[in-house]
């Protein structure tokens, strides 16, 4: 976002800054330029909420903002690389925004000057002095908001360029390294938005848990590497099977989640079934030497969210199926019932 947006971006979120009292700092920027930008429903809505219900918006409040949002060791890095730079940024804009201020009584005070002097008793060469004296004072003001526009337009390419490496470190600090799916703090994200989503629309809401089985045999036989290959290769199985409005996570070391808005019991236990089949039906081959591997397995549980319960109850009992399905044999998923989806092989 360059140009005139972003410039409006950058005048939007000091305003809101003043507004509240709150002091320009890199991290305190961070949280109402996202804000300013409507770039993180959940951190607009939290600070929406907290307006509506005039509950204070104060450093207290903006501090557990940006932790929640940005305070993951990776973003503080980068905030801290940063933070010399924006503030120069942020102090540019605003002695910016004062000297224009400045300039436009100046010019007021011109203006002022040439009413006296255009009385009926007002000598001609008088007059001619005065409106020289007004073409150069108005040349000067139209250099300086040209000056004015420039200092802007830099600033805020600057001040975007900042917010913008922010939002990606955001982004990669969501997601996975070793499979490049979501990470567990997008999954939790996700999960919150999900339910608070169900509960607004009256709409299902699913969750699917699943576990590698016997996954330490296989580190031990084949080595860590050749684990990760495998980590690899499920999240590429869940990923296939899922739809966009999906959110495949990896929950744990070789756990995963797939969190399911606006999707029925059915729904998520026919795509816990054909995740299930997609790697049980794959024969693998070791990649650096091409050796058979055989078949993996993975075994799932599945849960039906119930309006008003927490997140973590809904974790617990996906959790809880799951765990049904090991001690059932492996290889299947269990529902909401605490039926096996297919019958033991
Ligand atoms: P079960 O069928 O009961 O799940 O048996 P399991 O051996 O898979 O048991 P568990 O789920 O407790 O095993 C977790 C193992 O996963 C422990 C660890 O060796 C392995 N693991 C966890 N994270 C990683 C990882 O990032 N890479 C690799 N290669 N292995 C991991
Ligand atoms: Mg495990
Ligand atoms: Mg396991």
């Amino acid at each position: 976002m360059q140009g005139p947006e972003g410039r409006t971006l950058a005048k939007e979120s000091l305003e809101l800054m003043e507004r509240y009292e709150i002091a320009p700092t890199p991290e305190n920027y961070a949280v109402f330029s996202s804000f300013a930008a409507d770039s993180t429903p959940e951190l607009c809505e939290a600070i929406t909420n907290r307006i509506n219900k005039n509950e204070p918006v104060d450093q207290r409040f903006c501090d557990a903002l940006y932790n929640e949002y940005f305070a993951v060791a990776k973003i503080q890095d980068v905030v801290m690389a940063s933070s010399g730079a924006m503030n120069d940024e942020l102090l540019q804009v605003r002695e910016s925004l004062k000297a224009a201020e400045k300039h436009t009584a100046e010019y007021g005070e011109t203006l002022a000057g040439v009413e006296t002097a255009f009385d009926e008793n007002a000598d001609p060469s008088q007059v001619q002095g005065v409106v020289q004296s007004l073409v150069a004072a108005t040349t000067r003001m139209q250099q300086r908001s040209r000056e004015l526009e420039r200092k802007l337009h830099e600033t805020s390419s600057e001040v975007v360029k900042l917010r913008t490496n922010l939002e990606r470190v955001r982004e990669e600090s969501m997601t996975d390294a070793l499979t490049g799916i979501a990470n567990r703090k997008r999954f939790d994200e996700m999960l919150r938005k999900g339910r608070r989503s169900a509960d607004a629309n009256n709409e299902e809401f699913c969750l699917v848990l699943c576990d590698i089985d016997y996954f330490k045999r296989f580190n031990d036989t084949w080595g860590h590497q050749t684990g990760d290959q495998i980590i690899r290769f499920v999240a590429g199985c869940l990923t296939r099977n899922a739809s966009e409005h999906h959110t495949v996570a990896r929950y744990g070391g070789e756990e995963f989640a797939i969190v399911m808005p606006k999707s029925s019991l059915p729904e998520a236990n026919a795509m816990a079934e054909n995740i299930r089949m997609t790697v049980e039906g794959k024969r693998l081959l070791r990649k650096s030497t091409s050796e058979d591997l055989g078949n993996i397995t993975i075994s799932l549980g599945v849960a039906l969210y119930k309006h008003g319960e927490a997140v973590e109850e809904l974790i617990e009992r996906a959790d809880s199926n799951l765990y049904k399905s090991k001690k059932a044999g492996r290889n299947r998923v269990t529902t909401e019932s605490g039926n096996s989806v297919r019958s033991a092989a």
